[in-house]
């Protein structure tokens, strides 16, 4: 499907514009706890005014539904901007901290201060969202920021620079758009942080850029989320939370559930709960279902198409290339070879593979990167402990997916190949924070152990102080 593309605009003096940043921020403009509330609260105020503007993007670019659009990205934000708004004076306080006997008489304090500028860099798949949620931080914080958004959900993007652009002042936040050479560009100068969110591959190339610079960077990334089903589950509800998280958005999400592993016995169980919830929630023809988001851009959909081998497919697999529509997919017989385990499916496609029991589900998980969620379907709290205990993943869901994203005293984040770093609630705040520590001694004391010159008896004390 061809879309008419809105005019992406070029980045124009961007050295100017980070020495106006670069300014603006030093002057110590947005450090106060007044400025950031005033922001975040422009920045609701904006959210709220382009809600309808906001949804007609999701849709022209993802045909998102304005019930999952709700959902998924514009209520994400206004909780974001909410939960700030609520803690920010005490996200800001500093925090005493304790001092031992060794520093004595002094006290001691962390204060976290913006990092600076900063540049956030997005993806299309929840266009919006992914791209304000960080800003969020940012203001919070007291940081500036450039922001650009992805290429990919034009409609989305150009949005943003309007929303951003017409509302904030170019020297504390500015939204440019542009490819992948704007971020090249963007890359190639100096930022006190960098806040990415796309897939590992860029993710390296985001790394190696800020190495240059030795800038820190959150890195949210992606991979094969793992979803495992064991004799222990509910399977009517399993079945239910699987399709909920696999094909919302039609699977693009980064922490949707990238295959299925179940456990001998509940094989064929699962599979016909599976395919009686996709019926349930998408009609007997998904793609005469207006509610069915759209495959991003053709090539996403070739990849997608090639991915679904027509021997293997259990359930679904017909498509739409003129509306860039796939329906809901189960696969079976899958083998670890093939190309749909070979990379993040990112689609809505859900291989699902027998495994004989937990510890064989484990080898299975641990023979591939640390992913970004992992989900485990049982009632058997050993079970639980079991997998928590011994699988390493950014963040995930006991008997649920995708739901600690909705919880922002969770951090979100992944560990590994699926990400540096994790925001949401206050953890975005200290993305973007610096914690400065302060020791703050008096001068009417001193212990004269720590002096020059060097005697047994300054040792012996500061081995009763050092132990
Ligand atoms: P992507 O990495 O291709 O692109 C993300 C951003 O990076 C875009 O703005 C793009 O313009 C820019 N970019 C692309 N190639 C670049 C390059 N070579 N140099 C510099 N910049 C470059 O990712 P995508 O296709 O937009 O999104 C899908 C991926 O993102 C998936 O892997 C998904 O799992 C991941 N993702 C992760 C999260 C998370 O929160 N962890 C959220 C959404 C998506």
């Amino acid at each position: 499907m061809s879309h008419a593309l809105p005019q992406i605009t070029a980045p124009l003096l961007l050295d100017d514009l980070i020495k106006r940043q670069d300014q603006y921020f030093q002057s110590g403009a947005t450090r106060s706890y007044e400025f950031r509330r005033q922001q975040l609260q422009k920045l609701m105020q904006v959210a709220h005014l382009h809600e309808r503007d906001i949804l007609d993007a999701l849709s022209k670019d993802l045909r998102k539904h304005e019930t999952e659009a709700f959902l998924a990205e514009i209520g994400i934000v206004y909780a974001e901007i909410s939960d700030a708004l609520k803690h920010l004076k005490r996200w800001m306080k500093p925090r005493k901290v304790g001092s031992p006997l060794t520093v004595f008489p002094a006290r001691s304090r962390i204060v976290p201060e913006p990092l600076g500028r900063s540049l956030i860099i997005s993806p299309w798949n929840y266009p919006y969202q992914l791209t304000i949620a960080p800003v969020i931080g940012a203001i919070a914080a007291g940081n500036v920021a450039v922001i650009k958004p992805s290429e990919l959900a034009p409609h989305t993007a150009v949005l943003l620079e309007k929303l951003i652009n017409e509302n904030f002042a170019p020297e504390y936040l500015r939204v440019l758009n542009g490819g992948v050479e704007l971020s090249q560009e963007l890359l190639s100068r100096r930022w006190d942080h960098i806040f990415f969110t796309g897939s590992t591959a860029v993710g390296k190339v985001i790394a190696s850029a800020a190495a240059k610079h030795l800038t820190p960077c959150t890195l949210e990334l992606g991979g094969k989320s793992p979803c495992l089903v064991t004799r222990k589950a509910n399977l009517d509800v399993t079945a239910r939370r699987i399709i909920f998280g696999k094909f919302l958005n039609a699977g693009q999400t980064c922490v949707a559930p990238d295959y299925v592993l179940v456990e001998d016995g509940v094989h064929d169980a699962l599979i016909e709960a599976l395919r009686r919830e996709i019926t349930l929630r998408f009609g007997t023809d998904p793609l005469r279902n207006e509610q069915l988001p759209r495959i991003i851009n053709e090539r996403h959909f070739q990849r997608l198409s090639r991915l679904i081998e027509p021997g293997k497919v259990n359930f679904g697999g017909r498509s739409d290339p003129g509306q860039l529509l796939i329906e809901p997919t189960l696969m079976t017989g899958v083998q670890i070879h093939d190309p749909v385990m070979q990379e993040e499916i990112f689609g809505p496609v859900l291989p699902i593979i027998p495994v004989k029991d937990l510890e064989e589900a484990k080898r299975f998980i641990l023979g591939f990167e640390k992913p970004l969620a992992l989900y485990l379907f049982s009632d058997d709290a050993a079970e639980h402990q079991d997998i928590i205990g011994s699988v390493s993943f950014g963040g995930g869901c006991i008997n649920d997916t995708l739901m600690h994203l909705a919880n922002p005293n969770l951090p979100f984040g992944g560990v590994g190949a699926s990400g540096l770093g994790a925001y949401h609630g206050q953890f975005s705040f200290d993305a973007f924070s610096h914690k400065k520590a302060v020791l703050v001694n008096g001068t009417s004391m001193d212990l004269p152990v720590r002096y020059f010159p060097w005697i047994r008896s300054k040792e012996k004390v500061l081995r009763l102080l050092m132990k």
